[in-house]
């Protein structure tokens, strides 16, 4: 017992021992005096003993209940007051949940584990049009479809008693008819209760808006595809009379006939239609690239190698102009497996690009590479002394259509699209791109690409070279182009090739049944029956035979996946069209065997 308790229970002792010590002395005397007459047993020690070993104790024992009274009764109006206070909380707080059930916008409903409705917010007649007693009569299907329903109880049999919410949504038709969307979140109560808590929201508007985004997407999607089929289309017929006028011209300029003001004019032919071919050329890229269709084709090259060409390509232009162009290549940069073409084509719009913005001074090609194990990362850089880009300009011009100024683009002609295609490809290199530049002073164009180093293969012992006159290869042409049969016929026959032409697939199939022939060029697209066709049963019909004729396909379908299909088709080799006068002798002379030493 604490030594306070004691200190208490002795303190509130002592008036009842006084009282106890006086009725002793009334016993003692009333026993001793009045009963026994023996006045000498009456002294106060009788009386202290009496007292002591009688009243003592029972003085201690009645204080102590009397105390323990005292302290249920504390007890008691503490427990009261708590239950009191309890009771004025709970009805706060139902007073609180009624005011959220009744102002809830979204349902909240209560399940017993049998499957009956316990609780229905009031909001269900805003949401449905149902009463509040019209929707407890209801049964739990009658607003939704029976595919949705068995859904939903798909979902509520898999819930465990408090695990996660589950989500479903789904359509509901409300009391007028009007359909609308809910989306309803299902928890099992995890008191022990297995109670199904659910509660429900109107999404109609946000599915009406997702369906519109989708409607809209789609519309997008459909748009853009029918963009890239007219560029496609539009760039195959731009590419077909675009073979005439440059084959042509080129036939015309190789003439000696010519006097110096006509071929001066044919120059310009050339020029202007090979400038057109380049805006065409990067139409067709540009569509490519924007559907995502850039498939990199990556083999060892030589950059060094590749600026020294792209320079070549630019010299005539720029000294024209009376600039200087140079290359420096570090003296260590080494062959790469990457895309070469690819990157010769970013390299070469830069230097395009240098030559129309440049008037004085001069262009340099710089070439960098460093070595990191077996990969290497290699800079290209083309410094001019041109009119530079203000600075607000400088990440623009890299996006499609993008120009520096309006006056920029009257003065010096371009599509602005070169740099927009320059950025596709060197990202999909996963490489980084870029300008430097001062207003008035020039521009560096550099690109930075990371490769693995490669070895270049061996040249090939035997050079191509052009065909010479007594060849005597017998070739048949397949085109369905007057013009372009006229062409072809104009550029080979000079060089000894007998050229024999079919206007269509059936006719080129019957010449190949009737005659012999060194090599068949085809065209693609035509009446009547395609190259492919064509090919396909030239090639049936040889395989009873035994023999193969070289087919050479020829073809404004440039697009890679359009060549592997005429290589599936059987045929050995591509030339696109507008037709290079260079590149139809040396296919010529490869196919037809008449391959002489360089
Ligand atoms: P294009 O040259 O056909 O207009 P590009 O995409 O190649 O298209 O170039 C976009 C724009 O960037 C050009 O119109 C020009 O304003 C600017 N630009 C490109 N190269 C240079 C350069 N070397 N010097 C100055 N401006 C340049």
């Amino acid at each position: 017992m604490k030594p306070a308790v004691v200190k208490d229970r002795i303190f509130k002792t002592a008036p009842t021992v006084g009282l106890i010590v006086a009725a002793a002395l009334i016993a003692d005397y009333v026993v001793n005096v009045l009963v026994l007459r023996n006045l000498g047993a009456f002294t106060p020690f009788t009386t202290l003993i009496i007292a002591t070993v009688v009243a003592t104790p029972l003085a201690y024992w009645l204080t102590s209940q009397r105390m323990r009274l005292e302290q249920m009764r504390d007890d008691l109006s503490a427990s009261v007051e708590a239950q009191r206070r309890a009771i004025e909380q709970y009805r706060e707080a139902d007073r609180l949940y009624r005011l959220l059930g009744d102002n809830l916008t979204d349902h909240v409903a209560l399940w017993s584990p049998k499957g009956e409705r316990i609780y229905s917010s009031p909001s269900i007649e805003r949401i449905t049009g149902y009463t509040h007693e019209e929707f407890m009569a209801l049964p739990p299907q009658a607003m939704v479809s029976e595919a949705d329903f068995k859904r939903v109880q798909g979902v509520i049999r898999g819930l465990e008693a408090g695990g996660p919410p589950v989500h479903a949504d789904y359509e509901s038709t409300r009391k007028d008819g009007r359909v609308i969307w809910l989306e309803s979140s299902y928890s099992r109560l995890g008191d022990g209760s297995n109670i199904l808590l659910v509660t429900s929201r109107d999404i109609t508007q946000r599915k009406q808006l997702e369906i519109d985004i989708a409607k809209a997407l789609e519309l997008a999607e459909a748009a853009s595809a029918a963009k890239s089929d007219f560029l496609a289309n539009m760039t195959h017929e731009l590419r077909t009379p675009l073979t005439a006028i440059i084959g042509f011209a080129e036939v015309l300029r190789r003439s000696r006939n010519l006097n110096k003001t006509a071929a001066r004019h044919v120059g310009h032919i050339l020029d202007a239609s090979n400038t057109l071919l380049s805006v065409v050329n990067d139409v067709l890229d540009f569509s490519r690239l924007e559907a995502g269709g850039l498939e990199l084709d990556p083999g060892p090259f030589d950059p060094a190698a590749m600026a020294s060409s792209c320079a070549a390509l630019v010299e005539e232009r720029a000294v024209a102009k009376g600039l200087k162009v140079q290359v420096r290549a570090a003296s260590n940069v080494a062959p790469m497996n990457l895309d070469g073409p690819r990157l010769s084509q970013v390299l070469l719009n830069f230097l395009s690009n240098a030559v129309k913005f440049t008037a004085h001074g001069s262009i340099t090609v710089a070439l960098t590479q460093t070595i990191d194990g077996d990969q290497a990362v290699l800079r290209g850089e083309v410094i001019d002394t041109g009119i530079g880009i203000a600075a607000e300009n400088r990440e623009a011009i890299f996006d499609r259509f993008s120009q520096a100024d309006a006056a920029v683009s009257r003065r010096f002609g371009g599509t602005g699209l070169g740099l927009a295609i320059s950025r596709r490809i060197i990202e999909r290199m996963e490489g980084q791109i870029g300008v430097d530049s001062a207003e008035g002073q020039g521009s560096t164009f550099w690109f930075e690409v990371r490769g693995p180093l490669a070895e270049l293969p061996a040249p090939e012992a035997e050079e191509v070279s052009l065909l010479d006159a007594e060849a005597g290869v017998r070739l048949l042409l397949v085109e369905d182009n007057a013009v372009n049969r006229e062409l072809i016929r104009t550029m080979l026959e000079p060089f000894g090739i007998g050229v024999e032409t079919a206007n269509d697939g059936v006719a080129g199939v019957e010449a190949m049944r009737q005659g012999q022939f060194d090599l068949v060029l085809m065209d693609v697209q035509m009446p009547v029956m395609d190259g492919l066709t064509a090919t396909r049963e030239i090639r049936a019909m040889e395989g009873a035979r035994g023999a193969a004729t070289p087919i050479v396909a020829m073809t404004a379908n440039v697009l890679p996946e359009q060549i592997a299909t005429c290589l599936a088709a059987g045929m050995d080799d591509h030339l696109g069209k507008p037709i290079n006068p260079t590149k139809l002798l040396e296919t010529v002379a490869r196919w037809s065997g008449r391959v002489h030493a360089a």
